[in-house]
């Protein structure tokens, strides 16, 4: 399991995450959900290794994980600003993070190759693997980027708004595709949305953000049915 343990963090004097603790369970899918300005995407960066905390811990199977470098997480990131390498066909971004993995944990090159197939099939693209990034539709590159995160066989899967940018229908189908792979593969994953629906559609559980803390961590149907703070409740309520 993965635990975050009474993370704080300020910019500028302006506390953003204060005091903030989470334990998702093995194969979990957990969604943080606030406002715009609650933190979630800090809590993020701070768990992806790209932010350092100003206190507080992160645990990995019980071994603190603080302080190691990201490259050294072994965490599969889907976030907008790692969009697919333009200049690199759709195999060779998928197989991108196998190469740059540490020596002693790199599969050969066989390996690779065999991997990049699977994942192919697994989102059903598996006679597009040389085209390029531009030739592809906004759906079928957000496939790509979940495979990409995927091949490394990650210790956890972290999705910043991974489907903001597409249209309504795209969405639907890559939320229900993206959650049937998490699934198959058996990975933890957390989600950052700001999107009620999504949080629905993809979590078992979610952790409800406001002014830097979780109000509740629960799963869908226990925080419409008995929301725990006033704030929770409304924030429910006025997305429905
Ligand atoms: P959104 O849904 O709008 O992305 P969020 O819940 O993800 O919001 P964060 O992006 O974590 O929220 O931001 C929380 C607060 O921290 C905001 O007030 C933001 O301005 C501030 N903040 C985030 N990163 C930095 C930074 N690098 N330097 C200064 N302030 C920052």
């Amino acid at each position: 399991s993965f635990e975050v343990q009474d993370i704080t963090k300020s910019f500028g004097g302006e506390t953003v995450l204060d005091g903030v603790s989470l334990a998702v369970p093995e194969g979990e899918f957990v969604a943080l959900l606030g406002p715009s300005g609650s933190g979630k995407t800090t809590l993020l960066n701070i768990i992806a290794g790209l932010t350092a905390p100003d206190s507080g811990k992160l645990l990995l199977e019980g071994a603190e994980i603080t302080d190691l470098p990201a490259g050294q997480r072994r965490f599969g990131m889907v976030f907008q600003s790692y969009a697919l390498f333009k200049h690199m066909s759709v195999a060779d971004n998928i197989g991108f993070g196998m190469r740059v993995l540490p020596r002693n944990q790199r599969p050969g090159r066989q390996e690779r190759r065999d991997k990049v197939q699977a994942l192919l099939e697994m989102i059903e693209m598996t006679d597009l693997g040389d085209r390029y990034p531009a030739q592809l539709s906004g759906g079928q590159r957000q496939r790509v980027a979940t495979a990409r995160a995927l091949a490394i066989d990650p210790r956890l899967l972290l999705l910043d708004e991974p489907f903001s940018a597409l249209d309504a229908k795209v969405r639907q189908s890559l939320r229900a595709s993206v959650r049937d792979l998490q699934k198959r593969v058996g990975v933890a994953a957390i989600l950052v949305t700001h999107d009620q629906e999504e949080a629905w559609a993809l979590a078992d559980r979610v952790a409800v953000m406001n002014a830097g803390r979780i109000e509740q961590f629960d799963t869908p149907e226990r925080l419409r049915s008995a929301p725990a703070t006033e704030f929770v409740a409304d924030f429910i309520g006025a997305m429905q």
